[in-house]
């Protein structure tokens, strides 16, 4: 027989389920009794309730982040020949979302924090003539509130859309406002694996503008204002009753969610102090959710190997920036090299973490990528 230290640490979805099965399995079934099951009281109430949490105006149910994303875009009018700043170290999907639009990305790299640096976006607009660019697409990634007074500040100067994808993002703050409130228009997704996360797919756009959340509006069911009549064109993404009553339950233990993670991140950062292994920032006032904890290592995939031997499951997001995949190579304009999403992509290894996981387990991680680097450093 096997010996019992056969364990498993890994990102687990139920233990949200079963921590307030009760209040999931009542909202479910007020949904089935009342029997309307796609955009009903449930969406429009949490539209009101997540907007309102973000801190702006309208929020559109759609159905998922990356609907939310081409959504946002189309609202703001980005169409083919429109050039579109993102960063290549991000998912695959902010790419995909501005190519269905018909325009293109324009890579501006990420600074240490793998999120878009600031300063070459600064140094790119100030020399740029090109009048393709349209929006700014900052990617709050794995739960890293962007700087968006700067952001915000060089778009107003610039004449750009901001379009901010908060997808890993959910309650992350920036100046004491919550990532989501600062661009013109923002997408979020409730991918069950996301801070905020359904049983199922689903996302929102959330704005203060109010012609850009009719747009969105319209463009989410066929340009329908009234039904069987198209004012615009449209297509079908629409948020359903059962993911909005689910979400509802959930949005209000978000914060206590994110103080967990935040809290399961301190373990971790400590567990790695002072060691080669290169730890994200520790942040305790929500600039950091911590959607993912990404530590950087020189040697990640012998570290990699070693934590799934010792029955610890971690994950690599993302193991090639965007320009350098098979799909998208040479095909996208970049400000100078993108050497930092290419050395991070080649470091990057995300721990398992999520708001229930025992303390116990993100001990023994840590525990364990000590014991490592003893045998190597
Ligand atoms: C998850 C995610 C998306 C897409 O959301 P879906 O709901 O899966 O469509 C977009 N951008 C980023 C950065 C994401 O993490």
């Amino acid at each position: 027989m096997k010996s019992e230290n056969v364990r498993e640490i890994k990102l687990r979805l139920k233990p949200a389920y079963d921590e307030h099965r009760a209040e999931f399995d009542a909202a479910i079934q007020g949904v089935l009794n009342r029997g309307q099951y796609i955009l009903g009281e449930e969406v429009n109430a949490f539209e009101g309730e997540f907007s309102n949490y973000i801190g702006a105006s309208y929020g559109v149910g759609v159905a998922s982040g990356t609907d939310a994303l081409i959504l946002a875009l189309k609202a703001c009018g980005i169409k083919r020949g429109d050039e579109v700043i993102t960063v290549p170290f991000t998912s695959v999907v902010t790419v995909v979302v501005i190519q269905s639009c018909g325009a293109k990305p324009f890579f501006v790299d990420v600074d240490d924090s793998c999120t878009i640096d600031i300063n070459k976006l600064e140094t790119f607009l100030k020399f740029n003539t090109s009048k393709k660019i349209k929006a700014i697409l900052p990617v709050h990634l794995f739960g890293y509130a962007v700087n968006m007074e700067a952001i915000t500040c060089l778009a107003k100067q610039y004449g750009l859309w901001v379009i901010e994808d908060c997808c890993q993002a959910h309650g992350a703050i920036f100046n004491n406002r919550r990532v989501g409130s600062w661009g013109d228009i923002s997408a979020f997704s409730f991918y069950p694996t996301k801070n905020l996360g359904a049983f199922g797919d689903a996302g929102m756009v959330v704005t203060s503008n109010a012609q850009l959340s009719e747009k969105v509006r319209l463009l989410r069911q066929y340009g329908w204002k009234t039904k069987n009549i198209s004012e615009s064109p449209g297509i079908n993404s629409r948020m359903d009753e059962v993911q909005a009553a689910i979400l509802w339950v959930k949005l209000k233990y978000l914060d206590q969610d994110n103080r967990r993670r935040i809290r399961l991140a301190e373990i971790y950062h400590e567990g790695v102090n002072n060691t080669p292994v290169i730890k994200p920032g520790l942040f305790t006032d929500f600039r950091h959710v911590y959607h993912q904890y990404a530590i950087r290592s020189s040697c990640r995939d012998d570290l990699k190997e070693y934590l799934a031997t010792q029955g610890i499951s971690t994950q690599i997001h993302y193991p090639l920036p965007i320009h350098l995949q098979p799909a998208y190579r040479r095909k996208f304009d970049s400000y100078g090299g993108l050497d930092m999403s290419e050395k991070i992509a080649g470091e990057v290894l995300s721990l398992p973490i999520y708001p229930q996981m025992p303390i116990e387990e993100a001990e023994a991680v840590a525990d364990v990528i000590k014991l490592w680097l003893s045998k190597y450093f």
